[in-house]
């Protein structure tokens, strides 16, 4: 169990305890531990209490909790209050903007027991009547639920990548499975998805049939199978047919018929390549196959050579022990000197974002200082560039003023507050941070969170416009339930010449990780290592960063 699921349980505890009307003092002291806890690199399950209780920040009952949950999986005070909460209302405490006193509320007052019921409750407009409520926290929550309904059936890519590959390699093993691979939403490397797919090139399917019904592994469904808690859909077919099945099985139905209707002559195809040859357009990756600009791109003849993973120099727009993120400075250098980087770019929180330890004028200076030296150390080799994760402030402007500004190397500018506002707010907020001089990457451009948060609304024709116009970088965050700014738009962007940034926002030296499932999307965007900021040189960075700062 990690530190983050530790505070995880504390946190539940102390909601649950809330919800109960417990102790006050109580509530506040597991709620801090449970935030502290987070913070902690160094991993606490397994330690001794003696140990535990050395540690700043942890008294003598949390970590005779920690204790209990190592030897037993929980700790009884939270038991008592789980079975005391019908689960529908521990699903009600998911939703954000209504703490435990108003879950209370509604499960006490309004008898309301369960999500759904709480749906309609909105919907009759009886929430609102509610103390503290009002028609604007009705709207909000009738809004998440709708969200979460329409997202129950969906799953992070990165999620299921490992899954995926492991059931991969389970099916290869059977017996009358001549050839398995992956289709559908996986192979076109859809953000989130609801199954996963395979095709199955067999010549006894009976006999396939029943050796997946004795796999302890795969449970049969009406529907199709699970594989450990997802959805799975299994296709078969025979030799001749299988390079244009499992063409058709990973494109989606629009891209499907234009290839198909263009061959004149029915032959059987050895490889998919040879029916986007036999349709007289060039091959297009799996990833591409969406309908979504690759035929107007194969007529100019401007299909890219897409990215890879290999391509990327360094990550850029990352969280050091100087904010919010657990690793130093020198150990996320080090890790990524180890990888084959040629540089790292830190972008800690600037001063307004007190939650995440955001920097002061003077902790800039230092931590500029420190970056200064460790370069020295690392000569030509390696450089880390001292940027920062600038708050985008309510009225638009940045969280600096010009003299702190301009001693940064880049600025990665974002919204963190307020990201409930009308689309008018949001656009006038990004655009003004878009036509600060200052800025050099436009963070995270929507806020959203998949599955979780729909992002702020924007107009993103305009945004990408005003970033071509003021050599703004446009960032494709690759944190998984971020992966914004959306695939769908990178096109657009590519055509008006603005570069993409791949930036994993590491939060420690693991998350660096993530720039996989950017690239991943990257490639659906028709990005090419040419126009990855972050598949460039080291040199070519730094001339970009003085031309801009010149
Ligand atoms: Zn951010
Ligand atoms: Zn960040």
């Amino acid at each position: 169990m990690s530190n983050s699921d530790l505070a995880d349980i504390f946190k539940l505890y102390a909601d649950l305890s809330e919800l109960h009307g417990g102790n006050a003092f109580k509530i506040k002291s597991f709620a801090s531990a449970s935030f502290r806890i987070d913070k902690i690199t160094d991993p606490l399950f397994g330690k001794s209490v003696q140990e535990l209780e050395n540690i700043e920040g942890i008294g003598k009952s949390i970590a005779q909790k920690i204790d209990e949950i190592y030897k037993t999986g929980g700790f009884k005070e939270l038991q008592e209050l789980m079975d005391a909460t019908p689960e529908g209302v521990r699903d009600i405490m998911r939703i954000k903007g209504i703490g435990p006193k108003k879950v209370a509320m509604i499960w006490k007052e309004m008898g309301v027991e369960s999500v759904g019921e709480l749906l309609y409750a909105c919907k009759e407009n009886r929430l609102a009547q509610y103390k503290g409520f009002g028609l604007k926290t009705q709207e909000s929550v009738s809004k998440q639920i709708e969200f979460i309904y329409a997202s129950a059936s969906f799953f992070h890519y990165a999620k299921v990548y490992q899954p995926a590959q492991d059931l991969l390699a389970e099916l290869r093993l059977l017996e009358c499975a001549d050839r398995v691979e992956i289709c559908g939403e996986l192979r076109r490397k859809l953000e989130v998805l609801q199954s996963l797919e395979y095709i199955i090139e067999t010549d006894d399917e009976a006999s396939l049939r029943d050796e997946l019904s004795a796999c302890e592994w795969l449970e049969e469904t009406e529907t199709g199978y699970v594989y450990v808690g997802y959805p799975v859909q299994l296709y078969t077919s025979n030799k001749t047919n299988f390079a244009q099945q499992w063409f058709e099985l990973s494109s989606v139905v629009a891209h499907r018929d234009k290839v198909l209707s263009a061959i004149s002559v029915k032959a059987s195809f050895a490889q998919e390549k040879e029916i986007y040859e036999a349709a007289g357009f060039p091959f297009m990756e799996p990833e591409l196959r969406e309908n979504n600009g690759e035929f107007e791109r194969a007529a100019k003849g401007s299909l890219p050579q897409l990215i890879t993973y290999s391509d990327l120099k360094g990550p850029l727009h990352n969280h050091s022990t100087w904010s919010d993120g657990l690793h130093t400075i020198e150990t996320m250098a080090n890790w990524c000197i180890e990888k084959g980087y040629s540089y790292l770019g830190m972008a800690d929180h600037s001063k307004s974002a007190f939650y995440a330890n955001g920097l002061s004028e003077e902790r800039v200076i230092k931590q500029q200082e420190e970056i200064a030296k460790l370069n020295q150390g690392f000569g030509d080799k390696f450089k880390i560039f001292a940027g920062i994760e600038c708050d985008i402030l309510y009225d638009g402007k940045l969280d600096y003023e010009a003299d702190v500004l301009k001693t940064f190397d880049y600025v990665v500018a974002s919204v963190h507050s307020v990201l409930k506002m009308t689309e008018e707010k949001a656009m006038s907020r990004l655009i003004s941070a878009i036509e600060n001089p200052y800025t050099t990457i436009l963070g995270h451009p929507t806020g959203r969170l998949l599955l979780m948060r729909e992002g702020y609304p924007i107009n993103h024709q305009k945004i990408i416009d005003a970033c071509a116009a003021n050599g703004v970088i446009l960032e494709l965050n690759a944190n998984p339930y971020r992966l914004d700014i959306d695939w769908r738009w990178i096109d657009y962007a590519l055509n008006k010449g603005v570069s993409i940034s791949i930036n994993p926002d590491a939060h420690e030296v693991n998350g660096f990780l993530d720039m996989f499932y950017g690239i991943e999307v990257a490639r659906k965007g028709f990005l090419s290592k040419e126009m990855c900021f972050n598949a460039q040189s080291k040199e070519f960075l730094m001339a970009h960063f003085a031309k801009r700062k010149g």
